[in-house]
């Protein structure tokens, strides 16, 4: 196996997974991370079948079962809050592995953790953000800045970029693509303390996605050991000014009105709007997907590499496949380059397509294509506006995009239903 000394900028959970993936190979990078101190930042994480199985292939999965809920099943419903659709999740459907929902901050300090554990405290080396990398054919010099503002200068054979959706790394890669335009569309994000719903592992998806649309999923049960549990949601709806970046805090001023007539039987979606913990804004920014994401010794990883609308839950979940294939062609392919071209080969086309897909809404289309043909109003019966197939041929695509392709899909069974 090739003997090698990799850098990673970044411990978010991309690069914290490919610190972990590159140990298991038997390698041992540094993380240089920009904040000093990392703290539980963000909301909810919709952690897919493809990324649990990732996280079980390193021995962690029994562990992050105790910082994240089953996820059971998954229900669309109108403006109104008449259901449209419902799949089960995960095990639940017939998958080897379960589908959670974790705190992304939680989910980044579980994954800190276990890099302190396993490749020693000195592995990462916090307040140290990667101004620029320069690169010769022996290696790649990178110029820091630390936290006291001083610059320093480090070599390494390889350098991954794993520092997120502004990556420094990409800009310089990519000075055309570097700019990012915004959508439009503002996210407003919050968890509010409540009592479980319907199975305790439910998500839901309301709203016609012409005027808002809501998802809502629990990510913690019995908080801090309050008996309640923390839940997640997250409201997308046009505003005209953007923001910008992940700590903004907003209120649900604005986005109460949309949801006036929605009655879900066993949730108040405004009471749980009005009980929010924390608000915060997130505008959808439109990233292109990159032609490429590599430069000689150096690559993208994550959200540096293909920021996508956090639609469909799957920015997170792919950065966490980035890190094994990655860590594989490091440890099997000698010339640390064509590695990175390989890891490039196997992952940017499947990426981009997802990137992409989210543009279009994914599977969430079948909200607006039901607010589409009954006008926004009311229906009688669903089934005259959405047949179960249609649905459910939408559904299998993109499960099949994702890199999960539905148990049973092949052999023509349906496995959406109503409830
Ligand atoms: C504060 C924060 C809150 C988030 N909240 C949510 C959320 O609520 N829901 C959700 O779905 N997704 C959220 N995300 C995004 C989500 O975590 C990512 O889509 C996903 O985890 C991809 O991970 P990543 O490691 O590629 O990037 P990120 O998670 O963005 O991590 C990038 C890391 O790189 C560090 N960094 C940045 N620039 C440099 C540099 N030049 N040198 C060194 N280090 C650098 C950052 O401090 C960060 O720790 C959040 C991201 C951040 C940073």
């Amino acid at each position: 196996m090739p003997d090698l000394d990799i850098a990673i900028a970044g411990a978010g959970p991309g690069g914290l997974m490919t610190a972990l993936r590159l140990h298991q190979q038997g390698l041992r990078p540094v993380i240089y991370e920009a904040v000093p101190e990392l703290r539980p930042l963000g909301v909810g994480i919709d952690v897919k079948v493809y990324a649990t199985r990732e996280l079980d292939e390193l021995g962690l999965l029994e562990e992050f079962r105790t910082i994240s809920v089953d996820a059971r099943e998954s229900l669309f419903f109108s403006r109104h809050g008449q259901e449209i659709y419902a799949e089960l999740c995960g095990v639940h459907m017939g998958y080897l592995y379960e589908q959670r929902f974790v705190h992304r901050g939680y989910f980044q300090m579980f994954l800190y953790d276990k890099v302190i554990e396993r490749l020693g405290a000195d592995v990462v080396v916090p307040g140290t953000r990667v101004l620029r990398y320069d690169q010769d054919d022996a290696g790649v010099t990178l110029t820091l800045r630390h936290a006291d503002g001083t610059t320093s200068e480090a070599r390494h054979d390889v350098f991954i970029a794993a520092d997120g959706i502004k990556s420094a790394a990409r800009r310089q890669m990519h000075p055309e693509s570097a700019d990012p335009t915004y959508s439009g569309i503002t996210m407003w994000r919050g968890t509010t303390l409540m009592k479980p719903f319907k199975t305790g592992g439910t998500i839901l998806h309301i709203g016609d996605p012409r005027r808002s649309s809501m998802i809502v999923y629990p990510l913690l049960d019995n908080f801090e050991g309050t008996g309640l549990t923390l839940v997640n949601w997250v409201v997308e709806a046009t505003r005209e000014e953007s923001v910008e970046d992940w700590n903004q805090r907003g209120t649900v001023d604005e986005i109460l009105p949309y949801y006036d007539e929605c009655e879900i039987p066993f949730l108040d979606v405004r009471q749980m709007l009005r009980d929010a913990r924390e608000v915060y804004l997130f505008p959808l920014i439109r990233h292109e997907p990159l032609d490429s994401w590599c430069d000689g010794r150096v690559t993208l990883l994550g959200d540096a590499a293909h920021a996508m609308y956090p639609r469909g839950g799957n920015g997170a979940c792919q950065a966490l496949v980035d890190g094994r294939v990655i860590a594989e062609k490091l440890a099997t392919i000698d010339d640390p380059v064509a590695a990175l071209r390989a890891y490039e080969d196997e992952r940017r086309e499947a990426v981009n397509r997802i990137v992409m897909s989210h543009r279009g809404e994914g599977y969430e289309v079948i909200r607006r294509m039901v607010a589409e043909r009954t006008n926004g109003e009311r229906f009688d019966d669903i089934e005259q506006v959405l047949p179960l197939a249609e649905a459910d041929e939408i559904f299998s695509r993109y499960h099949r995009l994702v890199g999960q392709p539905r148990p049973g899909w092949e052999d023509g069974q349906a496995t959406g239903f109503r409830s």
